[in-house]
């Protein structure tokens, strides 16, 4: 017996053997249930889908008399004709032939005439695009008023070029790219059933190169099992079929991560070694990272949201635990840089060697984040370099206060070291805390002088209005028990108006204090290594730097 190509073999006989479009099965098995199958249909869709074996189907569907639900028996003689398309009630046009202008002729002639057994009569046209406009015209006045008897199955690549005319009068069907997994599937499928030892990957591959097409997969697998005496690897399959290893692409991602710039110099060799064209490379490394950020973000889902083999989502998954989503948009990122560069390049190679030691280098977000909160509390954790150092002294919070605890713990009656501005300061915010509407004013303070037991607060020019509120028996009562409270002692309060050179408000104090830690901060950013490479690799200057709390 001589060998039957696979697609012959295993064509599907019934819709609930159609890989990968249950939405048109479920929507043709209704309509034929419910006797509503329109009297012209139109399957459009990418080479390979099952369109015309879908055709067939429906064809057998109609006519087989044996099959029961409009599952066809596939052994009557009706199912066989149809099979071998040698059926005189189910005509196949070939769209693409010579004789289609012909064949529509004879169509609308023969059209009305029964069928010689049976109710319907069956007219299949491949590849309807290519007929011509008169054989369009001949079909339309047929579509116009079909027989009762009569079902139109038109297949095609390419819809746009049906003409609107006929578009209107069917019912469209649109065939999808059979998902890899599922060719997959198919594929093990038809394995197992002649005794083929074959790996997952390896079939994966295969079906890859069939780009979603069922029969384009089918007779690569063919290709295969006749080299491979009935054990199917991925190697095998990348040598019969003269593909490039894509163990290449995880390997190469792998190896960004542990930024080891040994491997990603081996692995750039070898892609040249196995003659995969760089340009492919960067493409391929790109879906690679895409997949890997899917995997990322997918959460539990991540085993469904992307077309891999499933050795391979693993993989993934393992790299993506390790990484940030926005250190994998950022490796994206570079290396879709590269792939721009690369079709341009003179040496490919070593812009694709430049590409993947500049994504070795690249800084790792999480890193970056744990660095800039080590950066926000250096301030409180330093004494400032004018303070003199005081361990008994509570560390200072230079951070404006935003909001006041209603129940303060209270502090030790310590005045704070440093310059009287400093002090005054250190004791605002104190107040602030209890009593937010004094803190507020005192803020616009300064202390003018501390003389022994009198205490002299200044109010500069521009502030005048509070010169009546703090003159106020009741509030300087209230000030004093504060001072006993955070200094220890009891003031005799005074108030002056006029500016001082020497000493500030809080508030502008806080401003000088913000603006030296803005330096501090931005020079230990700047001087940090990371950073560094960071700045070296993106040929970039920090223009700001932003806190987060
Ligand atoms: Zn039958």
């Amino acid at each position: 017996m001589s060998y039957e190509v696979i697609a012959r073999k295993w064509r599907p006989g019934s819709f609930s053997e159609l890989v990968g479009q249950e939405h048109i099965s479920q929507t043709l098995l209704n309509a034929l249930k419910s006797q509503r199958l329109p009297h012209a249909l139109l399957f459009t869709g990418p080479r390979g889908t099952g369109k015309t074996s879908s055709a067939r189907i429906l064809a057998k569907a109609l006519r087989c008399q044996v099959g029961e639900d409009f599952v066809p028996c596939g052994k009557c003689d009706e199912c066989q004709d149809i099979g071998r398309g040698s059926s005189v009630n189910v005509i196949e046009i070939d769209g693409a032939s010579n004789n289609g202008v012909e064949a529509i002729r004879e169509l609308r002639d023969t059209v009305a005439y029964r069928p010689s057994s049976g109710h319907h009569k069956i007219y299949i046209i491949d590849e309807v695009h290519m007929l011509s406009t008169s054989a369009f015209n001949a079909l339309l006045k047929t579509l116009e008023e079909p027989p009762e008897h009569v079902i139109f199955i038109m297949a095609t690549t390419e819809v746009h070029k049906i003409p609107n005319t006929i578009l209107s009068r069917c019912q469209r069907f649109d065939f999808r790219r059979i998902p890899l997994t599922q060719v997959t599937g198919r594929l093990s499928e038809i394995c197992k059933a002649d005794d083929v030892t074959a790996a997952e990957d390896a079939l994966w591959m295969i079906a890859r190169q069939g780009e979603g097409s069922l029969r384009d997969a089918q007779s690569l697998l063919d290709q295969v099992i006749t080299f491979s005496n009935k054990e199917i690897t991925l190697d095998k399959v990348i040598e019969v079929l003269g593909l490039t290893d894509r163990r290449l692409l995880v390997e190469t991602i792998e190896a960004l991560v542990e930024r080891s710039t040994d491997r990603v110099v081996d692995i750039v060799v070898r892609v040249f070694k196995a003659g995969y064209d760089p340009r492919v490379f960067s493409q391929d490394l790109l879906e690679q990272l895409k997949n890997l950020l899917m995997v990322k973000v997918s959460g539990k889902r991540y085993n469904e949201v992307v077309d891999l083999p499933q050795v391979e989502i693993d993989q993934l998954k393992k790299i993506a635990d390790t990484l940030t989503a926005e250190d994998i948009h950022l490796l994206f990122d570079m290396a879709l840089k590269g792939a721009e560069d690369l079709p341009r390049a003179q040496d490919p190679r070593i812009v694709l060697e430049m590409m993947l030691l500049r994504m070795s280098a690249a800084p790792r977000i999480q890193n970056l984040l744990n660095l800039k909160a080590g950066v926000a509390v250096a301030p409180t954790t330093q004494a400032p370099s004018h303070a003199a150092p005081n361990q008994s002294a509570p560390p200072q919070n230079v951070a404006p206060q935003q909001s006041a605890p209603a129940n303060a713990a209270p502090q030790a009656a310590t005045m704070a070291p440093g310059s009287d501005s400093e002090k005054w300061l250190s004791l605002v915010q104190r107040i602030k805390k209890v009593n937010g509407v004094m803190g507020a004013q005192l803020n616009n303070t300064f202390l003018k002088s501390l003389d022994g037991k009198t205490l002299t607060i200044g109010i500069p020019k521009a502030n005048q209005f509070l010169v009546d509120r703090l003159q106020d028996n009741e509030f300087q009562k209230k000030l004093r028990n504060y001072l006993r409270t955070y200094w220890g002692q009891d003031f005799q309060i005074q108030v002056e108006t006029g500016d001082s050179q020497s000493a500030a408000t809080p508030v502008k104090l806080k401003e000088q204090k913000q603006q030296e830690r803005q330096a501090e901060v931005r020079k230990q950013v700047e001087d940090h290594p990371l950073v560094r490479s960071a700045s070296e690799v993106f040929k970039t200057k920090i223009t700001a730097i932003k806190e987060t709390k």
